[in-house]
C-alpha cells in the first residue's frame, strides 16, 4: 500500500464521519423542533432518506406549534377556545364546556 492511498483512505473516512455527524445533528434538531412545538417527533423517520430530512426539516420549521391541554395533555390547534377531548376552557382557564347533547335517533315500529 503507497502512501498516497492511505492519505486518500484516511481523508475519505473523515469526511464520512463529518457527513454523518452532520446528517445526525440535523436530525436531532428536527426531533428538537417537533418537541418544541408539541408536534410528533416520529415525522423524523422520514429521514431515513436525505429527501425525506430536508422536507421534514422544512416542514417542521414552518408549522406552527400546537397547544397542549394542561388538564388531558392533548394537542389541538393553537386558535382553539375549547380542548376537543377533555372542553377544558383556553379562555376561562378551569372551566370545562358542558358536554355536548346526545343525539337520540327516533324509535320506529
Ligand atoms: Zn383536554
Amino acid at each position: 500500500m503507497r502512501d498516497d492511498d492511505v492519505i486518500g483512505l484516511v481523508i475519505a473516512l473523515v469526511v464520512i464521519v463529518v457527513v454523518m455527524a452532520v446528517y445526525i445533528g440535523l436530525i436531532v434538531l428536527g426531533v428538537t423542533i417537533a418537541k418544541r412545538k408539541n408536534r410528533s417527533p416520529h415525522w423524523m423517520w422520514f429521514a431515513v432518506h436525505p429527501l425525506g430530512l430536508l422536507i421534514t426539516l422544512i416542514v417542521m420549521a414552518s408549522l406552527s406549534p400546537l397547544k397542549r391541554c394542561p388538564q388531558c395533555a392533548q394537542t389541538t390547534q393553537p386558535q382553539a377556545r375549547l380542548c376537543p377531548f377533555c372542553g377544558y376552557s383556553f379562555i376561562i382557564p378551569g372551566t370545562f364546556a358542558p358536554p355536548p347533547p346526545v343525539y337520540i335517533p327516533p324509535q320506529r315500529y
